[in-house]
């Protein structure tokens, strides 16, 4: 059965924080210091989590599954996690183009530790991942990241590229008067690596609730900005994928923009979250959420559960106001609700 929400969208992608802990601490997302982590007992375990996963794809023919955090490759035996996961078949009566075959898995991840795990992940089901990379400067690095690790990252890309993950995708946050002038340098080196660059912009879900709108870096100047130094054309039908995409003219691929805060793409959303503590959201910006652990850990049947699940799409709101008075930022920030 399909899970349809209250204006016609459909339900096909879950979105997975596994831990709320990261050895970052990126300005955008968390603070300096004093991030209160959840107490261990109240994250899912790798079996509640394959439980909720499994519930959404063999009773609501979900195919897409991310796994996100906090950084998820700071969790204890993450390939575990992976390869039961990968294992989970979109039911063969689904429409989804990928009616009985394995769900489409992927991991965002902040790259620092890649290079030591890049195998087993793959050995493990894992063939998509992305990697986050705000900035090719060392100190730069350092300051946004509050982590001196740029040659790590850069060495996990090198691997997850070498491993024969694919796609890779970097993931780049853009905030005005930190990294914009560095647009066209990370354009590059996606063209050099061979791999899909998305520019995201800066969404209110850093930590320290310092974001403005001034801040904010829209789709139309970063695509203007790469377009005057590798000509672009537009990658028509985004469907239900969050980022618009450009092809290079040249035939060196192509470069993806999220728009979440210009030109939010909430119409076409079919994305629902769990965060680590099993709480489902049905929006980023959600300010409900609905708690799956109590009935995980009372009891509850498969049923039981996705009827909560069902009632939870059942009041997934429009589309979010970022920029309007009505805004109200969430009660957690990225890294608790998983990105
Ligand atoms: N730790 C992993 C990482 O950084 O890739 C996964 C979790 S992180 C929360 C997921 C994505 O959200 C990353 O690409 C990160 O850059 C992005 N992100 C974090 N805070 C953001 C914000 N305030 N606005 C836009 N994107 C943000
Ligand atoms: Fe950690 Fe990712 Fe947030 Fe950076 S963006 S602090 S790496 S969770």
């Amino acid at each position: 059965m399909e899970l349809i929400d209250p204006f016609g969208r459909t339900v096909r992608d879950l979105r997975i924080s596994i831990t709320d802990r990261c050895n970052f601490r990126c300005t955008y997302c968390m603070p300096a210091e004093g991030m209160k982590w959840l107490p261990r007992e109240e994250v899912l375990t790798y079996e509640e989590l394959h439980r909720v996963a499994s519930i959404c794809v063999s009773h609501f023919d979900v195919d897409g599954i991310r796994l996100t955090g906090g950084e998820p490759t700071m969790r204890a035996h993450f390939p575990v996690l992976i390869n039961k996961l990968s294992a989970l078949q979109v039911p063969a009566a689904a429409n989804s183009p990928r009616a009985g075959k394995p769900i489409d898995l992927a991991v965002t991840t902040n790259g620092a530790t890649l290079r030591l795990i890049a195998q087993e992940l793959h050995e493990s089901g894992l063939r998509r991942i992305n990697i986050s990379l705000d900035t090719l400067k060392k100190q730069r690095f350092l300051e946004m990241t509050r982590r001196d690790e740029l040659e790590h990252v850069l060495d996990g890309i090198d691997a997850a590229i070498a491993t024969g993950f694919s796609p890779v995708k970097i993931n780049v946050v853009v905030q005005r008067g930190v990294n914009d002038d560095e647009i066209v340098d990370l354009a590059t080196f996606g063209r050099n690596k061979g791999v899909e660059v998305r520019f995201i912009e800066y969404m209110p879900l850093d930590a320290d609730g310092t974001w403005q709108n001034n801040q904010v870096v829209g789709q139309d100047e970063i695509v203007e900005t790469i377009s005057k130094v590798y000509p672009l054309e537009l990658v028509p039908a985004r469907g239900a994928a969050p980022a618009d995409r450009w092809r290079y003219l040249d035939g060196m691929g192509t470069v993806g923009v999220i728009p979440s805060v210009t030109k939010p793409f909430c119409g076409d959303c079919d994305r629902v979250r769990l965060t680590a503590d099993g709480q489902f959201r049905t929006c980023l910006f959600s300010t409900t959420e609905f708690d799956l652990r109590k009935l995980l850990r009372n009891g509850a049947s498969d049923d039981d559960i996705a009827e909560e699940i069902k009632r939870a799409v059942g009041t997934k709101w429009a589309g979010h106001n970022i920029g309007n008075v009505t805004f109200v930022r969430p009660r957690r920030s990225m890294s608790q609700i998983g990105g």
